[in-house]
């Protein structure tokens, strides 16, 4: 038998997950995590915290200067948030499909089963967030989870190509 190579069989990523105010105000917090174990994700680590203005801005620094941005880090901090570090091959791209549309309105017509046309409330209080990126769910690992838990990691399965020729 001769070993010809390795093909990669599974690959798990991580993304960072809030579920915010509006949504732990309105108590879809249990909806929200059964919706997200029933899509495959392992919860690899969870906290419940309030932001600081401070905070919320660091964490929303890439929106600094919009329009928006008081009035993201004012909702974002005006009650508990529940951050989700969630595991999954393809973990990034999926939790954003599961979320839907950053607009809640847009996300009810567009996708009204995704969970912020489910659970959102307007175009700013949309329930829940995701990472945009590798890059941005190892940054925002680490800002909700310092330490062991943050450090980015893909598990990797490998199979190996065995033949007789
Ligand atoms: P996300 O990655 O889908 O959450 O969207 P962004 O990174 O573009 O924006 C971050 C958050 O800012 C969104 O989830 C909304 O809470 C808020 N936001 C984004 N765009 C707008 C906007 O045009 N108007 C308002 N009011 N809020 C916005
Ligand atoms: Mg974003």
């Amino acid at each position: 038998k001769l070993f010809k190579g390795a093909c990669l069989v599974s690959s798990v990523e991580r993304t960072l997950a809030m579920i915010k105010p509006d949504a732990v105000r309105n108590g879809h917090v249990d909806s929200i995590i059964a919706a997200c174990e029933a899509a495959g994700f392992v919860v690899a680590g969870r906290t419940d915290q309030q932001l600081t203005t401070s905070q919320a801005s660091q964490f929303y620094a890439e929106h600094e200067g919009k329009e928006f941005f008081a009035g993201l880090t004012t909702f974002m901090t005006s009650g508990p948030v529940v951050a989700l570090l969630l595991e999954k091959p393809n973990a990034i791209k999926d939790w954003r499909a599961l979320m839907g549309p950053t607009n809640t309105e847009k996300a009810k017509s567009e996708a009204p089963e995704s969970l912020r046309a489910l659970y959102g409330t307007d175009g700013t209080q949309n329930a829940t967030h995701g990472s945009d990126s590798f890059i941005s769910a190892a940054r925002e690992a680490a800002f909700w989870f310092p330490g062991d838990l943050a450090k980015e990691r893909t598990l990797a399965m490998v199979k190996p190509i065995i033949s007789d020729t």
